[in-house]
């Protein structure tokens, strides 16, 4: 069984063309951003059976086109690595293009046989400075910075995504220090800039949790475009998302 948050068809914003993103439950992190802390509990979500997500997926593969597939996202959909492992074989099975959004934090056998047979790999640093990504995200970032230079190493595509969140992670050092920390990688398809945004806010009042970002205000285009300025000196394929 996988425990699944909640599913979105015709997704456009999470990998290639057009995608069914699965939002599993379970995360590490703790982001003082998270746009979904709902997904964090690992008890949480609907318990779902792998064939169910496989017929899904197959019923929507004449839209998916030749770019499109399923996005496994989240959440960290590394926590249920073993559950997914043969889903992903058979999605592949099937012609479907498989997708892992992670922020690459987690690794044991079965994450590395997932990142193994995924077509694209979209992995979220939050921060390159492990001081600033504990205070942004409750954690270090030495796993996630592995996880990259495995990916390298092993000929893996992946996109590298960015947030670029006001105080925490928008200052020139801290984008610069991305640039030169992956800079020089092969496998980096392209860069995701991600602006910081308050979506989330509403679920963390239902929860009852308080949001420690509370009056951080939104980045300016004019901010994002700088910082995509910054990163095109490192990266040759910089996108603002
Ligand atoms: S890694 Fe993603 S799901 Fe986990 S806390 Fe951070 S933003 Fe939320």
């Amino acid at each position: 069984m996988l425990r699944v948050h909640s599913y979105e068809s015709m997704g456009t914003f999470d990998g290639p063309g057009l995608r069914l993103v699965v939002f599993l439950q379970g995360c590490n992190f703790r982001c003082l951003y998270c746009a979904n802390p709902d997904t964090i509990d690992a008890c949480g979500g609907t318990p779902t059976k792998p064939e169910e997500i496989l017929r899904m997926a197959i019923d929507q593969k004449p839209f998916f086109g030749k770019r499109g597939g399923i996005t496994f996202s989240g959440g960290e959909p590394t926590f249920q690595a073993a559950a997914l492992v043969p889903l992903v074989r058979q999605l592949q099975e099937a012609g479907i293009h498989v997708c892992i959004d992670t922020n690459g934090g987690v690794w044991n056998p079965a994450v590395e046989e997932l990142f193994s047979l995924s077509d694209l790999v979209l992995l979220d640093v939050k921060q390159a400075d492990p001081q600033r990504h504990n205070a942004l995200t409750g954690r270090d970032n030495v796993q996630t910075l592995r996880t990259a230079a495995w990916l390298e190493e092993h000929g893996k595509p992946f996109w590298l995504r960015y947030v670029l969140v006001p105080g925490y992670s928008d200052a020139e050092e801290d984008i610069r220090a991305l640039g030169q920390r992956l800079g020089g990688y092969k496998q980096i398809e392209r860069v995701e800039l991600l602006p910081y945004h308050t979506l989330g806010v509403h679920k963390y009042e239902a929860m009852g949790q308080e949001y420690k970002l509370a009056g951080t205000r939104e980045n300016t285009p004019q901010e994002l475009e700088h910082a995509a300025e910054i990163l095109r000196e490192y990266f040759p394929n910089v996108i603002v998302n």
